[in-house]
């Protein structure tokens, strides 16, 4: 995809995940203003994707909040500070230019021109888990998806779904269900009878089935059928091992996702297992401007909670100002007494406060 005019800005994160999130705020406490890029569709990096209804019970001050909580307590922290979130891209390069910034270019087509880079890309970027199918990799993006980009073009087709969480169930009942996009027919498979959904959502699915609007087979898809070149049918091998052709025009996958390094693993960075070196003082990586903090990172006594990504936030950000604020000394400020940080915050000073600097 053609980048537009790329974006300046004096940083830029990379992963919305909650050390992301908090990246956001501790820069702009020091006036440093970022955008932040994600390759998912929901900021929250593993706390919204993998345990958003779960608890948490090892945030300073915070007795306990699910996953999605705590995202969206960082979200409501960061608000005054307006960082844009661009979501559903994935940054692919990083390269530092001439003039000591840094050109970031992501896969679909966003570019940007940074002072400073924070990656925060956790346990990597997540992708959906493909299907394991001979010739699946040839169908994609033509007749096999891993998401949906444009829902018309499934309108009046028929359409298979495989997977069993709500991911595959949400788009089933869309399709299914009487509307702008409505589909010739969908069939969706599991390979069990149990679907890992919202009981709305299976309650609803069965009202679809029941009307006969949508089915539900158990079994995996064992084969691709062509003629021609085109998709026409699926050989689907069910629990007793009897495998039946079921005739589609096209066929959605939702296997789940899985963090893979990605990209990053290109961007000259030193690595040690996977994981990005830095060093205590500021979080910054053998290519100074660019700082890593949260899961990304490693260095003696590293350990991946959410508060360590905190507090490796806090002195990222203090190293970051040295580079977008040259030989300006960046003195220490309480949010609790700093006028200048109550209007970075947008906050109104209360009248027992005390006087402030
Ligand atoms: C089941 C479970 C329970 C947990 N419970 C706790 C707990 O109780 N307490 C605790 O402290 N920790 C817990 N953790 C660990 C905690 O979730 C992680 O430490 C935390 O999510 C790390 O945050 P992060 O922002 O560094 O990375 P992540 O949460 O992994 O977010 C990284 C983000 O970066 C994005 N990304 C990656 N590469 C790119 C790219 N190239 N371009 C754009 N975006 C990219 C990803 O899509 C992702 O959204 C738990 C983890 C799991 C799996």
């Amino acid at each position: 995809v053609p980048a537009a005019s790329p974006i300046e800005t004096d940083a830029l994160i990379v992963g919305a995940g909650p050390v992301g999130l908090f990246q956001v705020f501790e820069l702009g406490l020091l006036g440093i203003q970022a955008h932040v890029v994600d390759t998912l569709h929901c900021p929250g990096g593993q706390c919204a994707e993998l345990y958003g209804d779960k608890p948490i019970y090892d945030i300073p001050a915070l007795p306990v909040c699910t996953g999605q909580e705590l995202v969206d307590r960082l979200l409501a922290q960061i608000k005054p500070l307006g960082a844009p979130l661009h979501l559903g891209h994935q940054v692919s390069m990083v390269k530092p230019r001439d003039d000591g910034r840094f050109d970031v270019q992501t896969k679909q087509g966003l570019s940007f021109i940074s002072k400073t880079i924070f990656i925060a890309s956790g346990a990597g970027s997540f992708e959906p888990r493909l299907l394991k199918v001979d010739g699946a990799d040839r169908l994609a993006g033509h007749q096999l998806f891993y998401s949906v980009q444009d829902p018309a073009q499934f309108r009046n087709k028929h359409l298979v779904i495989n997977g069993g969480t709500d991911a595959a169930l949400d788009w089933a009942l869309y399709f299914a269900r009487e509307g702008p996009h409505r589909a010739a027919s969908v069939t969706l498979i599991h390979r069990r009878d149990s679907l890992q959904a919202a009981a709305s959502n299976i309650h609803q699915m069965q009202a679809l089935c029941n009307a006969g609007r949508m089915k539900f087979t158990v079994g995996q898809i064992t084969g691709l059928g062509l003629e021609g070149g085109q998709l026409t049918h699926l050989q689907i091998t069910d629990n007793n091992a009897h495998t039946h052709p079921l005739a589609l025009d096209a066929l959605l996958v939702f296997l789940g996702l899985s963090p893979r390094l990605g990209p990053l693993a290109d961007w000259g960075l030193d690595l040690e297992r996977k994981q990005v070196l830095v060093d205590t003082e500021k979080f910054q990586t053998n290519i100074p401007g660019i700082f890593a903090v949260g899961d990304v990172n490693t260095y003696p006594g590293k350990k991946k909670l959410i508060l360590c990504g905190f507090h490796e936030c806090t002195l990222a950000a203090f190293g970051a100002a040295s580079i977008v604020f040259p030989n300006q000394p960046m003195a220490l400020q309480y949010t609790t007494s700093s006028s200048k940080l109550h209007a970075i915050l947008g906050v109104k000073k209360l009248a027992h406060q005390p006087p402030s600097d």
